[in-house]
Protein backbone atom coordinates (compact mmCIF):
# COMPACT_ATOMS: atom_id res chain seq x y z
CA UNK A 1 0.00 0.00 0.00
CA UNK A 2 1.21 3.27 -0.52
CA UNK A 3 1.98 5.43 2.44
CA UNK A 4 0.18 9.20 2.37
CA UNK A 5 2.81 12.28 1.50
CA UNK A 6 3.56 13.67 4.85
CA UNK A 7 2.23 17.56 5.39
CA UNK A 8 4.67 19.55 7.55
CA UNK A 9 3.64 23.00 6.01
CA UNK A 10 0.47 23.95 8.48
CA UNK A 11 1.51 27.83 8.46
CA UNK A 12 1.31 27.85 4.82
CA UNK A 13 -2.57 25.93 4.73
CA UNK A 14 -4.50 23.53 6.00
CA UNK A 15 -6.98 20.92 4.97
CA UNK A 16 -10.60 21.89 5.91
CA UNK A 17 -11.89 19.64 9.08
CA UNK A 18 -14.53 17.62 8.03
CA UNK A 19 -16.92 19.10 10.42
CA UNK A 20 -16.21 22.43 9.28
CA UNK A 21 -17.15 21.19 5.61
CA UNK A 22 -20.17 19.60 6.88
CA UNK A 23 -21.50 22.25 8.79
CA UNK A 24 -21.07 24.75 5.31
CA UNK A 25 -22.75 22.20 2.80
CA UNK A 26 -25.82 23.34 3.37
CA UNK A 27 -25.41 27.05 1.88
CA UNK A 28 -24.06 25.76 -1.31
CA UNK A 29 -27.59 24.82 -2.96
CA UNK A 30 -29.72 24.24 -0.49
CA UNK A 31 -29.58 27.69 1.91
CA UNK A 32 -28.39 29.71 -1.64
CA UNK A 33 -29.99 32.80 -0.80
CA UNK A 34 -28.21 36.35 -0.98
CA UNK A 35 -28.07 37.49 2.83
CA UNK A 36 -29.09 41.16 1.84
CA UNK A 37 -32.35 39.99 0.38
CA UNK A 38 -35.57 40.40 2.31
CA UNK A 39 -37.17 37.52 1.16
CA UNK A 40 -37.21 33.80 3.38
CA UNK A 41 -34.40 32.82 1.26
CA UNK A 42 -32.29 35.67 1.79
CA UNK A 43 -33.09 35.38 5.95
CA UNK A 44 -31.72 32.27 5.83
CA UNK A 45 -28.73 33.29 4.30
CA UNK A 46 -28.33 36.28 7.06
CA UNK A 47 -29.41 33.95 9.77
CA UNK A 48 -26.69 31.79 8.98
CA UNK A 49 -24.32 34.62 8.81
CA UNK A 50 -25.42 36.01 11.77
CA UNK A 51 -24.97 32.88 13.88
CA UNK A 52 -21.65 32.80 12.63
CA UNK A 53 -20.70 36.02 13.47
CA UNK A 54 -21.80 35.65 16.94
CA UNK A 55 -20.08 32.73 17.12
CA UNK A 56 -16.96 34.06 16.23
CA UNK A 57 -17.20 36.88 18.38
CA UNK A 58 -18.49 34.70 21.77
CA UNK A 59 -14.87 33.15 20.92
CA UNK A 60 -13.25 36.20 20.50
CA UNK A 61 -14.54 37.84 24.10
CA UNK A 62 -16.26 40.42 21.20
CA UNK A 63 -19.79 41.84 19.94
CA UNK A 64 -20.78 40.25 16.99
CA UNK A 65 -20.75 44.33 15.77
CA UNK A 66 -17.53 44.04 16.05
CA UNK A 67 -16.52 41.36 13.43
CA UNK A 68 -16.28 42.57 9.39
CA UNK A 69 -15.86 39.36 7.47
CA UNK A 70 -13.26 39.77 4.36
CA UNK A 71 -12.14 38.47 1.29
CA UNK A 72 -8.52 36.83 3.22
CA UNK A 73 -6.50 38.12 5.91
CA UNK A 74 -4.36 40.18 3.39
CA UNK A 75 -7.60 41.98 2.60
CA UNK A 76 -8.19 42.51 6.35
CA UNK A 77 -4.50 43.69 6.95
CA UNK A 78 -5.06 46.09 4.05
CA UNK A 79 -8.45 46.97 5.64
CA UNK A 80 -6.65 48.12 9.08
CA UNK A 81 -3.81 49.54 7.66
CA UNK A 82 -5.30 51.82 5.14
CA UNK A 83 -8.57 52.47 7.00
CA UNK A 84 -7.35 53.97 10.00
CA UNK A 85 -4.80 55.73 7.65
CA UNK A 86 -7.50 57.30 4.92
CA UNK A 87 -9.44 58.23 8.19
CA UNK A 88 -6.57 59.84 10.50
CA UNK A 89 -6.20 62.04 6.69
CA UNK A 90 -9.56 63.44 6.65
CA UNK A 91 -10.01 63.88 10.51
CA UNK A 92 -6.97 66.05 9.35
CA UNK A 93 -3.98 64.47 11.27
CA UNK A 94 -0.54 65.94 9.96
CA UNK A 95 2.86 64.14 8.94
CA UNK A 96 0.89 60.99 10.03
CA UNK A 97 3.42 57.62 10.59
CA UNK A 98 2.57 54.31 11.41
CA UNK A 99 4.94 51.75 13.67
CA UNK A 100 5.18 47.53 12.10
CA UNK A 101 7.25 45.28 13.44
CA UNK A 102 10.67 44.12 11.25
CA UNK A 103 8.78 40.27 11.28
CA UNK A 104 5.69 41.29 9.78
CA UNK A 105 3.94 39.11 6.85
CA UNK A 106 4.14 40.73 3.24
CA UNK A 107 -0.05 41.70 3.74
CA UNK A 108 1.46 44.38 6.15
CA UNK A 109 4.50 45.48 4.89
CA UNK A 110 3.06 45.85 1.56
CA UNK A 111 0.40 47.54 2.72
CA UNK A 112 2.51 49.68 4.72
CA UNK A 113 4.46 50.73 1.99
CA UNK A 114 1.67 51.25 -0.44
CA UNK A 115 0.87 54.46 1.47
CA UNK A 116 1.60 57.47 1.43
CA UNK A 117 2.91 58.30 4.98
CA UNK A 118 5.99 57.82 6.91
CA UNK A 119 6.17 53.89 7.94
CA UNK A 120 8.54 53.01 10.72
CA UNK A 121 10.39 49.90 11.43
CA UNK A 122 10.09 47.83 15.23
CA UNK A 123 13.45 46.03 15.70
CA UNK A 124 12.98 42.35 16.92
CA UNK A 125 15.94 40.49 18.75
CA UNK A 126 17.55 37.65 17.89
CA UNK A 127 14.75 35.44 19.35
CA UNK A 128 12.18 37.78 16.98
CA UNK A 129 10.47 39.56 19.93
CA UNK A 130 10.22 43.02 19.39
CA UNK A 131 11.96 45.13 21.46
CA UNK A 132 9.47 47.45 23.59
CA UNK A 133 11.37 49.83 24.79
CA UNK A 134 12.84 50.91 21.16
CA UNK A 135 9.35 50.37 20.26
CA UNK A 136 8.27 53.28 22.61
CA UNK A 137 10.61 55.80 20.68
CA UNK A 138 9.16 55.10 17.63
CA UNK A 139 5.90 56.57 18.71
CA UNK A 140 5.23 60.52 18.68
CA UNK A 141 2.06 62.18 18.24
CA UNK A 142 2.27 61.34 15.10
CA UNK A 143 1.75 57.99 14.96
CA UNK A 144 -1.95 56.77 14.21
CA UNK A 145 -1.16 52.92 13.97
CA UNK A 146 0.96 50.56 15.72
CA UNK A 147 0.92 47.00 13.54
CA UNK A 148 2.34 44.44 15.30
CA UNK A 149 1.79 40.64 14.70
CA UNK A 150 0.61 38.14 17.37
CA UNK A 151 2.91 35.16 15.97
CA UNK A 152 5.47 34.90 13.16
CA UNK A 153 4.46 32.60 10.05
CA UNK A 154 8.43 31.54 9.34
CA UNK A 155 9.68 31.02 12.77
CA UNK A 156 6.81 31.12 15.04
CA UNK A 157 7.86 33.76 17.87
CA UNK A 158 5.09 35.43 18.95
CA UNK A 159 4.59 38.74 21.04
CA UNK A 160 3.39 39.73 24.43
CA UNK A 161 0.83 41.74 22.66
CA UNK A 162 -0.49 42.69 26.06
CA UNK A 163 2.33 44.41 27.23
CA UNK A 164 2.53 46.30 24.39
CA UNK A 165 -1.23 47.55 24.60
CA UNK A 166 -0.11 48.99 27.79
CA UNK A 167 2.30 50.69 26.04
CA UNK A 168 0.46 51.65 23.46
CA UNK A 169 -2.38 52.78 25.75
CA UNK A 170 0.17 54.93 27.90
CA UNK A 171 1.64 56.75 24.55
CA UNK A 172 -2.44 57.44 23.47
CA UNK A 173 -3.29 58.92 27.26
CA UNK A 174 -6.95 60.60 26.42
CA UNK A 175 -6.22 60.79 22.85
CA UNK A 176 -7.15 58.13 20.44
CA UNK A 177 -4.17 57.23 18.47
CA UNK A 178 -2.13 55.22 18.14
CA UNK A 179 -4.57 52.33 17.79
CA UNK A 180 -2.98 49.02 17.88
CA UNK A 181 -3.41 46.36 15.24
CA UNK A 182 -2.95 42.56 15.57
CA UNK A 183 -2.40 39.90 12.76
CA UNK A 184 -3.32 36.96 14.71
CA UNK A 185 -3.41 34.76 11.82
CA UNK A 186 -0.33 32.31 13.11
CA UNK A 187 -1.29 32.70 16.88
CA UNK A 188 -5.21 31.45 17.09
CA UNK A 189 -4.24 27.63 16.82
CA UNK A 190 -2.09 28.17 20.07
CA UNK A 191 -2.59 31.08 21.92
CA UNK A 192 -5.91 32.49 23.30
CA UNK A 193 -7.05 35.60 21.21
CA UNK A 194 -9.41 37.16 23.56
CA UNK A 195 -9.40 40.87 22.29
CA UNK A 196 -10.04 42.89 25.83
CA UNK A 197 -7.44 40.71 27.31
CA UNK A 198 -4.71 41.45 24.90
CA UNK A 199 -5.84 45.06 24.83
CA UNK A 200 -6.07 45.44 21.04
CA UNK A 201 -7.93 47.71 18.77
CA UNK A 202 -8.24 45.62 15.59
CA UNK A 203 -7.06 42.00 15.16
CA UNK A 204 -6.73 39.82 11.97
CA UNK A 205 -7.88 36.39 11.69
CA UNK A 206 -7.80 33.79 8.34
CA UNK A 207 -9.70 30.99 7.81
CA UNK A 208 -7.26 29.00 5.85
CA UNK A 209 -5.05 28.71 8.67
CA UNK A 210 -7.17 27.23 11.20
CA UNK A 211 -9.07 24.11 9.27
CA UNK A 212 -11.61 26.22 7.94
CA UNK A 213 -12.26 26.92 3.81
CA UNK A 214 -9.83 29.73 1.59
CA UNK A 215 -10.88 32.61 0.75
CA UNK A 216 -12.46 34.31 4.05
CA UNK A 217 -11.10 36.50 6.79
CA UNK A 218 -11.55 38.68 9.04
CA UNK A 219 -11.31 41.97 10.61
CA UNK A 220 -12.17 42.82 14.37
CA UNK A 221 -12.62 46.32 14.84
CA UNK A 222 -13.25 47.05 18.38
CA UNK A 223 -16.74 49.69 18.89
CA UNK A 224 -15.31 52.27 19.39
CA UNK A 225 -13.68 53.08 16.21
CA UNK A 226 -17.14 52.81 14.79
CA UNK A 227 -19.86 54.76 15.09
CA UNK A 228 -22.55 54.11 12.23
CA UNK A 229 -24.51 51.23 11.56
CA UNK A 230 -24.32 49.90 8.07
CA UNK A 231 -23.98 52.88 6.47
CA UNK A 232 -21.38 53.31 4.00
CA UNK A 233 -18.54 56.17 5.00
CA UNK A 234 -20.17 56.50 8.52
CA UNK A 235 -17.73 55.37 10.29
CA UNK A 236 -15.16 56.50 13.19
CA UNK A 237 -11.60 56.05 12.81
CA UNK A 238 -11.79 53.76 10.05
CA UNK A 239 -12.78 54.24 6.47
CA UNK A 240 -13.87 51.21 4.03
CA UNK A 241 -11.61 50.65 1.35
CA UNK A 242 -13.81 48.43 -1.06
CA UNK A 243 -16.96 50.11 -1.81
CA UNK A 244 -20.24 49.50 -2.90
CA UNK A 245 -23.48 47.92 -1.15
CA UNK A 246 -22.49 48.87 2.40
CA UNK A 247 -22.55 45.40 3.88
CA UNK A 248 -20.15 44.80 6.87
CA UNK A 249 -21.73 47.65 8.49
CA UNK A 250 -20.01 49.84 5.61
CA UNK A 251 -16.53 48.47 6.20
CA UNK A 252 -16.60 45.78 3.30
CA UNK A 253 -18.86 46.00 0.93
CA UNK A 254 -19.97 42.52 -1.12
CA UNK A 255 -22.49 39.65 -0.94
CA UNK A 256 -21.67 37.89 2.08
CA UNK A 257 -19.87 34.88 1.64
CA UNK A 258 -22.32 32.44 3.42
CA UNK A 259 -20.92 28.93 3.32
CA UNK A 260 -17.54 30.39 4.02
CA UNK A 261 -18.66 32.22 6.76
CA UNK A 262 -19.98 29.77 8.39
CA UNK A 263 -17.55 27.46 8.11
CA UNK A 264 -14.79 29.96 9.56
CA UNK A 265 -17.17 30.16 12.70
CA UNK A 266 -16.99 26.52 12.72
CA UNK A 267 -13.11 26.18 12.36
CA UNK A 268 -12.56 29.20 14.92
CA UNK A 269 -14.97 27.55 17.17
CA UNK A 270 -13.29 23.78 17.28
CA UNK A 271 -9.48 25.41 17.01
CA UNK A 272 -11.02 27.20 20.08
CA UNK A 273 -12.28 24.43 22.43
CA UNK A 274 -8.91 22.11 20.64
CA UNK A 275 -6.16 24.63 21.54
CA UNK A 276 -5.32 23.76 25.17
CA UNK A 277 -4.47 19.99 24.39
CA UNK A 278 -3.42 20.13 20.70
CA UNK A 279 -0.93 22.70 22.15
CA UNK A 280 0.69 19.96 23.97
CA UNK A 281 0.17 17.54 21.77
CA UNK A 282 2.28 19.25 19.08
CA UNK A 283 4.76 20.09 21.69
CA UNK A 284 5.71 16.80 22.10
CA UNK A 285 5.71 15.72 18.98
CA UNK A 286 7.67 18.80 17.59
CA UNK A 287 9.93 18.88 20.38
CA UNK A 288 10.86 15.02 19.81
CA UNK A 289 11.47 15.84 16.38
CA UNK A 290 13.65 18.64 16.33
CA UNK A 291 16.12 16.99 18.74
CA UNK A 292 16.26 14.17 16.59
CA UNK A 293 16.91 16.62 13.39
CA UNK A 294 19.25 18.26 15.69
CA UNK A 295 20.87 14.62 15.35
CA UNK A 296 20.79 13.76 11.80
CA UNK A 297 22.16 17.28 11.43
CA UNK A 298 24.64 18.15 14.54
CA UNK A 299 26.06 20.98 12.87
CA UNK A 300 22.28 22.59 12.17
CA UNK A 301 20.93 25.17 14.19
CA UNK A 302 17.47 26.51 15.42
CA UNK A 303 17.09 30.03 13.40
CA UNK A 304 15.25 32.21 16.81
CA UNK A 305 14.84 30.31 20.50
CA UNK A 306 12.19 28.11 22.00
CA UNK A 307 10.78 30.66 24.45
CA UNK A 308 8.31 32.90 22.74
CA UNK A 309 7.50 30.32 20.05
CA UNK A 310 4.76 28.60 18.58
CA UNK A 311 4.09 24.82 19.48
CA UNK A 312 4.24 23.45 15.98
CA UNK A 313 7.27 25.62 14.74
CA UNK A 314 10.78 24.54 13.46
CA UNK A 315 13.22 27.15 11.75
CA UNK A 316 16.45 25.21 11.10
CA UNK A 317 19.93 26.59 9.06
CA UNK A 318 21.18 23.92 7.65
CA UNK A 319 25.17 24.00 7.40
CA UNK A 320 26.11 23.10 3.86
CA UNK A 321 22.55 22.40 2.23
CA UNK A 322 20.77 24.77 0.35
CA UNK A 323 17.10 25.01 1.38
CA UNK A 324 16.23 24.89 -2.19
CA UNK A 325 17.75 21.32 -2.48
CA UNK A 326 16.22 20.40 0.65
CA UNK A 327 12.92 21.00 -0.42
CA UNK A 328 12.95 19.49 -4.29
CA UNK A 329 14.89 16.57 -2.41
CA UNK A 330 12.10 16.35 0.64
CA UNK A 331 9.38 16.51 -2.09
CA UNK A 332 10.51 13.91 -4.21
CA UNK A 333 10.64 11.37 -1.13
CA UNK A 334 6.80 12.74 -0.47
CA UNK A 335 7.71 15.09 2.71
CA UNK A 336 6.47 18.53 2.36
CA UNK A 337 7.99 21.45 4.75
CA UNK A 338 8.81 25.10 3.25
CA UNK A 339 11.61 27.44 2.45
CA UNK A 340 10.42 31.37 4.30
CA UNK A 341 6.72 32.21 3.88
CA UNK A 342 4.46 30.85 1.65
CA UNK A 343 3.61 33.38 -0.17
CA UNK A 344 7.40 34.47 -1.32
CA UNK A 345 8.42 30.24 -1.91
CA UNK A 346 8.10 31.43 -5.75
CA UNK A 347 10.54 34.43 -5.72
CA UNK A 348 14.24 33.94 -4.09
CA UNK A 349 14.04 36.74 -2.71
CA UNK A 350 15.84 35.72 0.97
CA UNK A 351 13.25 36.59 3.68
CA UNK A 352 13.53 39.42 5.52
CA UNK A 353 12.13 37.79 8.47
CA UNK A 354 15.34 35.53 8.89
CA UNK A 355 17.50 39.02 7.96
CA UNK A 356 15.89 40.64 11.32
CA UNK A 357 16.64 38.22 13.35
CA UNK A 358 20.20 38.80 12.23
CA UNK A 359 21.41 36.18 9.47
CA UNK A 360 23.43 36.72 6.74
CA UNK A 361 21.85 36.01 3.23
CA UNK A 362 23.68 32.94 3.07
CA UNK A 363 22.05 31.42 6.42
CA UNK A 364 19.02 32.79 5.87
CA UNK A 365 19.50 30.69 2.10
CA UNK A 366 20.17 27.69 3.92
CA UNK A 367 17.15 27.65 6.42
CA UNK A 368 13.78 25.97 6.07
CA UNK A 369 10.65 25.40 7.81
CA UNK A 370 8.86 22.89 9.43
CA UNK A 371 5.29 23.76 11.01
CA UNK A 372 3.47 20.68 12.01
CA UNK A 373 -0.50 20.20 12.58
CA UNK A 374 -3.53 18.25 13.79
CA UNK A 375 -2.82 15.51 10.47
CA UNK A 376 0.53 14.74 12.06
CA UNK A 377 1.57 12.01 14.46
CA UNK A 378 4.45 10.30 16.20
CA UNK A 379 4.68 7.28 13.58
CA UNK A 380 4.36 9.63 10.69
CA UNK A 381 6.80 11.95 12.07
CA UNK A 382 9.13 8.71 12.75
CA UNK A 383 9.06 8.25 8.70
CA UNK A 384 9.90 12.20 7.69
CA UNK A 385 12.24 11.45 10.18
CA UNK A 386 13.64 8.44 7.44
CA UNK A 387 13.60 10.78 5.34
CA UNK A 388 15.50 13.71 6.38
CA UNK A 389 18.60 10.97 7.03
CA UNK A 390 18.46 9.85 3.37
CA UNK A 391 18.89 13.48 2.43
CA UNK A 392 21.87 13.49 5.26
CA UNK A 393 23.17 11.12 3.06
CA UNK A 394 22.58 12.12 -0.07
CA UNK A 395 24.54 15.46 0.37
N1 LIG B 1 -0.69 37.04 7.97
C1 LIG B 1 0.06 35.97 8.26
C2 LIG B 1 0.87 35.98 9.51
C3 LIG B 1 0.08 34.86 7.43
O1 LIG B 1 0.83 33.80 7.73
C4 LIG B 1 -0.71 34.90 6.25
C5 LIG B 1 -0.66 33.77 5.29
O2 LIG B 1 0.38 33.23 4.98
C6 LIG B 1 -1.49 36.03 5.99
C7 LIG B 1 -1.45 37.08 6.86
C8 LIG B 1 -2.35 36.11 4.78
O3 LIG B 1 -3.47 35.29 4.94
P1 LIG B 1 -4.46 35.04 3.72
O4 LIG B 1 -3.90 33.87 2.98
O5 LIG B 1 -5.80 34.72 4.35
O6 LIG B 1 -4.51 36.27 2.91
Amino acid sequence: MKKRNIYLDCAATTPVDARVLKEMQPYFSKVFGNAGSLHSFGQAASRAVFDARKKIADVLGASYKEIVFTGSATEANNLALRGVVERAKREGVKDINIVVSAVEHESVFEAASALDVEVRVAEVSSAGVVDLAKLEKLIDKNTVLVSIMYANNEIGSFQDIKKLSTVIKKKRGSGVYPLLHTDAVQAFQYLSCQVDELGVDLMTLSSHKVYGPKGIGLLYVRSSLQKGRGNSGDVAHIEPIIFGGGQERGLRSGTENVAFIVGFAKALELADAMRIKETKRVCVLRDRFLKELLKIFPQSKLNAQKRWRLPNNINIQFKDLLAEEALVFLDLHSVAVSAGSACSAHNLQVSPTLKAIGLSDEQAKRSIRISLGRGNNAEELKRALAIFRKMRKSF
